[in-house]
């Protein structure tokens, strides 16, 4: 694991190419064998992310099967991204950042207020920006369809004792990791907008997202 894999894709060949605000949500819908790439502009942002199978959204991305599957709990180049019903949705193809958490989960309003205080109740979290974004889509689909997330460029190591432990972040400006859809995947993104959280030095910063069509 950690494999540091460059890509050898050109981003001027991209027929997508969008820089996402900090703080932002996203979705799209990439077609089998798209190629998608996120990459940390500024580096050390948080970009939790949900994956669905796009023709039945209750198969979706499973941090426990993919965890199973590898036998790890970080993920980097090599990964599939495992489904609910056992579906490979996507595959990581390179990565230049070496570790992505899939144990933390998403922030919300109530981690919120757990963790850094009841005033910090109402502020920007990933589980309204997914709310929203899920509403957007109009498909019907809401709190939910939820489930397990990706945390990309996030660095959560697991301590001696078993605990999560909210690290400094491992990536840096300009850092990516890029994946191969392996089915028709809805993606959904919220670009973190958490402003209590020493591991993007609390400055949610913006991401670019590409995507290629299949190669070859
Ligand atoms: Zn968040």
């Amino acid at each position: 694991m950690g494999q540091f894999i460059e890509s050898a894709l050109d981003p001027k060949t991209a027929l997508y190419d969008l820089t996402l605000p900090a703080g932002e949500p996203w979705s799209r819908v990439l077609t089998k064998g798209q190629i998608f790439r996120i990459v940390d502009l500024e580096g050390c942002q948080a970009v939790d992310t949900l994956f669905y199978n796009a023709a039945d959204a209750a198969d979706r991305y499973s941090a426990p099967d993919t965890i199973r599957a590898q036998g790890n709990i970080f993920l980097t180049t090599e990964t599939k991204l495992v489904s609910s019903d056992g579906n490979v949705l996507a595959t990581i193809v390179a990565d230049t950042c070496g570790r992505h958490d899939t144990s933390g989960g998403a922030c919300s309003s109530e981690s919120n207020t757990c963790r850094f205080g009841h005033d910090k109740k109402y502020m920007h979290n990933c589980r309204d920006s997914f709310l929203l974004a899920l509403a957007e889509l109009g498909r019907g689909m809401g709190k939910r369809d939820l489930a397990s997330n990706i945390n990309f460029f996030m660095n959560v190591p697991v301590t001696p004792d078993g605990g999560l432990s909210f690290a400094d972040g491992v990536s840096a400006p300009g850092r990516y990791v890029e994946m191969r859809a392996e089915a028709d995947v809805l993606v959904l993104i919220s670009n973190c907008p958490q402003l209590n959280n020493p591991c993007n030095a609390y400055n949610p910063t913006p991401v670019r997202l590409l995507v290629w069509d299949p190669v070859g």
